[in-house]
């Protein structure tokens, strides 16, 4: 795994399968993200029915080649919004998150996919998978808000 950018070393074996989310520890709470990168993407919601579109828009500061955050550690000085994922606020987030993401997968007691870094072993997989957002963006800055709705997409691997 020399070329995953999420530290997955020395990790209990299948944690993710005897750990409820509340009880692991950082590191296996961010070893759980696959990096495929479709909760940085702008999305539109219906206000009266609270649906949710997925766009190819992606956050300003979202790199589609390497499929990461350019600045994750330091993101909310530019992006301030970003959302912290925990596992006490997971819930409130499910509505507007991808189908594939491995929070959300396991809060609802689904287990991850074979491409999933933690079971591949790879986190070349999500991309070779077709899962994931690299080279399928187009960055916020180029596209007016306006101009959202002509780059809603059906959210990859679904
Ligand atoms: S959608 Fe989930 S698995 Fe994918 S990059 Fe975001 S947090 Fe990670
Ligand atoms: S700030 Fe970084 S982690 Fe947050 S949405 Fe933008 S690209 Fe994704």
């Amino acid at each position: 795994m020399n070329n995953d950018p999420i530290d997955r070393s020395g990790l209990r074996p299948r944690f993710w399968e005897t750990t409820p989310l509340n009880r692991m520890t950082q590191k296996e709470w961010e070893a759980l993200c696959d990096g495929c990168g479709k909760c940085c993407l702008n999305k539109l919601e219906d206000e009266d029915t609270s649906e949710v579109a997925l766009t190819r828009v992606a956050c300003r500061l979202f790199d589609d080649t390497t499929c990461r955050c350019a600045q994750y550690p330091i993101r909310h000085q530019f992006v301030p919004e970003c959302i912290s994922l925990t596992a006490q606020n997971l819930e409130l987030h499910l509505y507007w998150m991808p189908e594939t993401c491995a929070y959300k997968r396991l809060h609802k007691g689904q287990p991850l996919y074979d491409w999933h870094p933690l079971i591949s072993g790879t986190p070349d997989t999500v991309h070779e998978a077709g899962v994931s957002m690299q080279n399928r963006t187009v960055p916020e800055f180029e596209v007016s808000d306006d101009d959202w709705e002509d780059h809603v997409i059906e959210e990859p691997g679904t």
